[in-house]
């Protein structure tokens, strides 16, 4: 069942979503070569307690830290850790808080120092695929329109969309129906109503789109090495269109 939210709940969902956002404009600032990712990982907790909020993914299902921290062919899920950055790298950054009961779920990617041309173009893909998806969530369109325009924007530029993992409803529960993956066909699925809000979140692979997870049992890489770039936003469904809260 898609729960629908109230205007209140929306508007406390819209705090938690700018504690997230505080959170990745916070550490971006802290992304270069050298820096551990478990510091990464400190200094947002450490934020979003004193926001008053909770680090969401904390204790999650047992995921050991309040962030994920993916590295290059690294999906999502990346445990931080000792793992130095290094020029040229890639990194996702995925946080979820929760506040007052109520949850927002946002991921970026982020370059370390100078990065490839191709890669470079990946994030900007998958950046975009997330803007696409976005201009989808209207009242009255399809859920499965979110997830072709995704889809079609990332294969266009050459690259897979991950199958394994999704996006998905958000509110009292950090994952709530539906499930929204990241390829479909428009017109298909649920339909989108007013109050409904998504964590829509494009995993997009430079080669295929088959990963795997490591003996760690959270770490989800890419099948064949290539790199890997992710973007999430918390969208609300409005009368006036789709309202991101996983904004400043
Ligand atoms: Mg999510």
């Amino acid at each position: 069942m898609i729960i629908r939210k109230s205007r209140d709940e929306i508007a406390t969902m819209r705090q938690a979503g700018r504690i997230v956002a505080q959170t990745l404009e916070l550490i971006e600032k802290e992304i270069k070569p050298g820096v551990e990712t478990i510091i990464l990982n400190n200094i947002a907790e450490r934020f979003i307690r004193k926001s008053g909020s909770r680090p969401a993914f904390k204790g999650y299902k047992g995921f050991p830290a309040s962030i994920c921290t993916s590295l290059n062919e690294v999906v999502v899920h990346g445990i931080p850790g000792s793992q130095k950055l290094k020029d040229g790298d890639i990194i996702s950054i995925d946080i979820g808080v929760e506040l007052k009961g109520y949850y927002a779920d946002a991921a970026a990617t982020y370059p370390v120092g100078e990065i490839s041309k191709e890669a470079q173009r990946l994030i900007e893909t998958t950046r975009l695929a997330l803007e696409k998806g976005i201009s989808k969530c209207i009242d009255g369109n399809h859920l499965y329109d979110i997830s072709h325009a995704i889809q079609i924007t990332a294969e266009s530029a050459g690259y897979s969309v991950v199958r394994e993992f999704v996006g998905h409803g958000i509110g009292r529960e950090m994952h709530e129906d539906p499930q929204i993956p990241n390829f479909g066909l428009p017109g298909r699925g649920p339909v989108i109503k007013e109050g409904m809000v998504f964590a829509i979140e494009p995993m997009v692979n430079i080669g295929g789109y088959k990963v795997n997870i490591l003996p760690d049992h959270w770490t989800v890489v890419t099948a064949d090495g290539s790199l890997s770039a992710h973007f999430e936003h918390t969208v609300a469904v409005t009368k006036d269109g789709p309202e991101i809260l996983t904004v400043l």
